[in-house]
């Protein structure tokens, strides 16, 4: 006995001129890592970067691979101790580790606000990247959120 074929449903059938619009037959974009065309892309250190200036500010959506980690692969680049960056925003996607020099640690899973002071290390934890949605102002970031210059305990 010849095994049934299964039936093919109407819609393969039809000509493709008049099968429903390709997007919805196709997954979704995933808005939170496709390309943004109005955006600044860089690519500094195997971390993604996507700027764009905003009121008197910046926003950007910062992508960071698993397996990062800022001393390893940003520290040769920046040449600072640790990342002097103030970070203020939503950690979208994925889990993040660092720590202070003074020995503080933090510990981030999406979906959170963070707040991490300038004076860090830190790293992705996880085999899923981690996607930052950052607000900041340059160099005037950390003043601007009244954080300290560096990490500190008042
Ligand atoms: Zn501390």
């Amino acid at each position: 006995m010849k095994p049934k074929r299964p039936r093919k449903s109407a819609r393969s059938k039809r000509p493709a001129s008049k099968r429903p619009g390709r997007a919805s037959t196709r997954a979704p974009r995933d808005p939170l890592l496709a390309r943004m065309a109005d955006a600044d892309h860089r690519v500094i250190g195997g971390v993604s970067i996507d700027t764009t200036r905003t009121a008197n500010g910046r926003v950007k959506r910062v992508c960071y691979p698993p397996g990062f980690r800022w001393s390893t692969h940003m520290k040769p680049i920046v040449s600072t101790p640790l990342c002097m960056h103030a970070h203020v925003g939503f950690l979208a996607r994925g889990r993040v580790r660092g720590t202070y020099a003074d020995g503080c640690a933090f510990d981030l899973t999406a979906p959170r606000a963070v707040v991490i002071e300038p004076g860090h290390d830190a790293w992705v934890v996880g085999k899923d990247a981690a996607v930052l949605i950052e607000f900041d102002t340059e160099s005037r970031t950390a003043a601007h959120f009244g954080l300290p210059e560096s990490h500190r305990h008042v």
